[in-house]
């Protein structure tokens, strides 16, 4: 059965065929690092994952280049660098707040169980890319400069529109923000603005100033993944202005007929039927969560949607996830084997658009079969359920780990980050810092046992 993925570019389930089956590529725009994502933050990151794993088991584990960025420049992050460190160089406050933020981003998803991407570039570090593009823009005759601004005309690209399905008239009868009068059509979107003040900004042929939202996925989608690649992903509300507005400007500065071959949306995560926002103020953020929710059931929980439905986020289902979850490591192999066939269910619902539900029912299938069976089948079977949940991203850890952690209140993930530093001490004949780190994990109720076939296990003793 071949991947199928629902485009929003063609509004069809197509057929996925990559450029290149050796090198498949994906973009997944990521997070603006001012403040603690919220879980609505996490779907998107979630669901890609699953589909980086789907592609790295189709196509091989080094022929996916996934990219996922960090937005570190944002007018919201200079207003949260002066709130917070009034008394810095703008430059080192702005510092501050990313590097935390970018930090705690890459935390939290991993405690989702999400696997890092193959690049996560800033877009401070891409600035030389972003002008050079606008540069060409502007040569081209795609872009102007008006009001201490560079814009994108849309005018100038005759099928302006057509990832969102919106046409320009429609969108200047449609538009309800006052028109702004350096811009020659309302619909025009900033590729560069003038800095000034308490403003961070770089040197470019227009002035000191910074780039716009949009350009730096262009900028950056080109750097890693080449002109045209293959998967372009985020949630529903980037599909208009930001991935509509970075077709623009990847096509008309690259002269392509394309982007990427594919767009993915998400729906949205929403509490009492409203979507969860910053703005809205009904968030929580993936931190907080984590102090009350193994990752693992958020995730579970999180799959247990199709990713283009919306979610209902609440604790009852929360709650329900954690105890499915209990019953699935309850029957997972103890042996750590992720040696078991894939389920062909499990592989066939995520091949069909990513129907996560329908693998998640698949697993549910085997652990039936898996009560009605009995010794060396069974084995297998259990083994084809880790193999099949892994692919998503589930039942990685040991039986034991999964139900110890959920009694005694462990943080897993501190842990397991603890045991892995003191692996790589004793790689390293460091004695005296793998000391100090067992006697830190015996503090914390933990004890460790180094197995004979050089694994490394670990139990809470309280
Ligand atoms: P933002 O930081 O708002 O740009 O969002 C980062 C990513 O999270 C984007 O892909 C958004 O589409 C996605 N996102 C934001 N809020 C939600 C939500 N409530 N449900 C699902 N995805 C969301
Ligand atoms: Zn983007």
């Amino acid at each position: 059965m071949p991947l199928r993925l629902y485009n929003t570019l063609t509004r069809r389930n197509d057929e996925f065929t990559p450029h290149d089956p050796s090198n498949v590529s994906m973009y997944v725009c990521g997070p603006t690092v001012y403040d603690f994502a919220h879980i609505g933050n996490a779907r998107p990151v979630i669901v890609f994952d699953v589909l980086f794993r789907l592609l790295r088991h189709l196509y091989g584990e080094n022929h996916v280049t996934y990219v996922r960025n960090i937005t570190d420049v944002d007018d919201k992050i200079n207003a949260r660098a002066l709130r917070d460190h009034p008394d810095l160089p703008l430059n080192e406050a702005i510092a501050r707040v990313t590097e935390a933020t970018a930090r705690q981003f890459d935390e939290d998803v991993k405690a989702l169980g999400c696997l890092e991407p193959t690049h996560e570039p800033r877009a401070t570090a891409n600035i030389p890319q972003m002008i050079d593009m606008i540069g060409t823009l502007l040569r081209r005759g795609h872009a102007y400069e008006a009001g201490g601004e560079v814009l994108f005309d849309v005018t100038s690209m005759a099928d302006y529109g057509a990832l969102s399905h919106r046409n320009l008239d429609e969108q200047q009868a449609g538009a309800r923000v006052a028109v702004e009068p350096h811009k020659r059509h309302p619909a025009d979107f900033v590729l560069w603005k003038l800095s000034s003040g308490n403003e961070p900004g770089w040197d470019s042929p227009w002035g000191l100033g910074r780039p716009g939202w949009h350009i730096e996925c262009s900028a950056m989608s080109k750097r890693y993944l080449g002109e045209v690649f293959d998967i372009h992903g985020g949630g529903l509300d980037l599909i208009f202005p930001h991935h509509e507005n970075e077709l623009a400007q990847s096509r008309c500065a690259l002269g392509t007929s394309e982007m990427a071959k594919v767009w993915m949306h998400n729906g949205f995560l929403q509490v009492e039927g409203q979507k969860m926002s910053k703005s809205l103020g009904n968030f929580v953020t993936i931190h907080e969560v984590l102090k009350d929710w193994p990752g693992e059931a958020v995730r579970f929980n999180m799959l247990r949607t199709h990713y283009r439905q919306p979610i209902d986020w609440t604790n009852a289902s929360l709650l329900s996830a954690n105890d499915a979850l209990d019953e699935f490591y309850r029957l997972r192999a103890d042996d750590y084997s992720t040696h078991g066939d894939l389920d062909s269910g499990v592989l066939d619902a995520l091949q069909d658009d990513l129907n996560t539900p329908a693998a998640l029912k698949a697993l549910n299938d085997i652990r039936t079969k898996i009560k009605l069976a009995s010794g060396f089948e069974q084995i297998v079977l259990k083994r084809k359920l880790t193999a099949s949940a892994n692919l998503l991203g589930l039942l990685y850890k040991a039986k034991t780990v999964w139900f110890v952690s959920r009694a005694a209140g462990v943080d897993t993930q501190n842990v397991e980050a603890l045991v892995a530093a003191r692996l790589a001490a004793r790689r390293a004949r460091n004695w005296d810092e793998s000391d100090r780190i067992r006697d830190e994990l015996a503090k914390l109720g933990v004890a460790i046992m180094d197995n004979k076939d050089g694994t490394t296990t670990w139990e809470v003793k309280r």
